[in-house]
């Protein structure tokens, strides 16, 4: 599958903010936004021309896409699934992408960055419900224990990301730090993601 493999904190400075992509680096004064908080390139620096509308969606929409470390085509069909649900299609989207499996783990803290979570998913330290699941787009279900498997305990990096967490820093989870598991419990409102986007003008966007 294709991936993005250049520097993702040219992706922060391109939306000049912090998009948290890169683990325990993003909370330290070493992250470039705190220094260099303008797009990248040749004429990043410079002054740019007057943004058109279609240029403020386009960048929302990146915006979202890249936060959750997801390609084109993924957004894309994400968007569909949620156009076709009942209620609201930009908060069916955000909770469609909060329910992904590496985004819980990595909201459970058991990762540092989303990118982090995907890598323990694929490398199979965890459990949906005690059956192991490797798939990062896993859409986690309320009342889904998510857990680290016994053989994975130690990982280093789950400790230490594990430290950057508050106890039930999101209503709709519950951490065990000691069990190393978590439950979703409620799929979020809206308004309880900490999500800095308009995703209304994703869905003006796609449906030019
Ligand atoms: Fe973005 Fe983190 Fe890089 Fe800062 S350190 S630019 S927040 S990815």
């Amino acid at each position: 599958m294709a991936r993005y493999t250049d520097s993702v904190c040219k992706l922060c400075r391109r939306e000049k903010e912090k998009l948290f992509l890169k683990g325990q680096k993003c909370f330290t004064e070493k992250c470039p936004i705190e220094t260099k908080n303008y797009p990248p390139g040749e004429h990043g620096n410079s002054r740019r021309m007057k943004i058109s509308e279609y240029g403020i969606q386009l960048r929302e929409k990146q915006k979202i896409k890249r936060i959750y470390g997801l390609l084109e085509t993924q957004f894309r069909n994400y968007f569909f699934k949620a156009n076709k649900q009942k209620g609201i299609t930009g908060e069916n989207l955000v909770k469609l992408l909060e329910r992904r499996l590496d985004n819980v783990v990595y909201r459970l803290g058991f990762a540092s960055s989303r990118k982090q979570a995907r890598q323990l998913v694929c490398h199979r330290h965890l459990t949906v419900n005690n059956v192991l699941v490797n798939i990062p787009s896993y859409i986690v279900s309320p009342g889904d224990v998510v857990q680290i498997r016994d053989k994975s305990k130690k990982l280093d990096a789950i400790h230490d990301s594990l430290k950057r967490i508050k106890d039930n820093t999101y209503s709709w989870l519950a951490v065990d730090k000691a069990a190393l598991a978590g439950t979703f419990i409620e799929i979020p409102d809206r308004t309880d993601v900490p999500l800095n986007a308009n995703e209304q003008l994703v869905v003006e966007l796609y449906s030019k």
